[in-house]
């Protein structure tokens, strides 16, 4: 079975050399969901409790969170950085504290104290999906991902693989000891 999360993402970004509107920097309010698939934990009778999804996803998608997204090649990237850096806020504000964990993949590199994403692909709503994938999928059984952003919309489907041993009294999952963080359950 599946426990599905919902993500609603504001973001900024263009799609560089594409022939058409979105050449042009704008804005969306993207929603992204995300699937874990396993088998039902019957100590507590669910996959995965969807706020544990919310915590383990956001801490990743924070970076995509009023934040703008361009690609490597892209001339806006110097340009605006140039602007940050004039302004004083390239390397963060004090009230910029609604920051994600940085990241550093062959698709994307965050940089969380000026709420940019730089990303190898364009980012289209199958961009994003791959993105989101590739930063998540150690971290979570998941079975699909869609992306909603204006009128176009995504998904694809990933092969699960291994069952999660996951703590029967509050759901989420045992460390490397078998022991869980939030509770202190050990499996024998
Ligand atoms: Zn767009
Ligand atoms: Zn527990």
């Amino acid at each position: 079975m599946r426990s599905e999360t919902t993500f609603d993402l504001q973001y900024a970004h263009r799609f560089y050399g594409f022939q058409g509107e979105a050449r042009y920097l704008h804005g969306h309010s993207g929603i992204l969901t995300i699937e874990v698939e396993d088998t039902i934990n019957t100590g507590v009778n669910m996959v995965f409790p969807c706020n544990e999804i919310k915590k383990i996803a956001w801490s990743v998608l924070k970076n995509f969170d009023h934040a703008l997204i361009l690609r490597e090649d892209d001339p806006l990237l110097p340009a605006v950085l140039g602007v940050y850096e004039k302004e004083g806020i390239k390397n963060g504000t004090p009230t910029n504290t609604m920051k994600g964990c940085a990241f550093d993949i062959p698709l994307c590199k965050a940089y969380p104290d000026c709420r940019l994403v730089v990303t190898k692909e364009t980012m289209t709503v199958e961009g994003m999906i791959k993105m989101v994938y590739e930063l998540l999928k150690d971290k979570l059984n998941i079975a699909k991902i869609s992306f909603i952003s204006g009128v176009n919309k995504a998904s694809a489907e990933f092969p699960v693989k291994q069952e999660r041993k996951r703590c029967p009294l509050c759901g989420i999952m045992l460390d490397e000891n078998g022991v869980c963080p939030k509770c202190g359950y050990r499996s024998k």
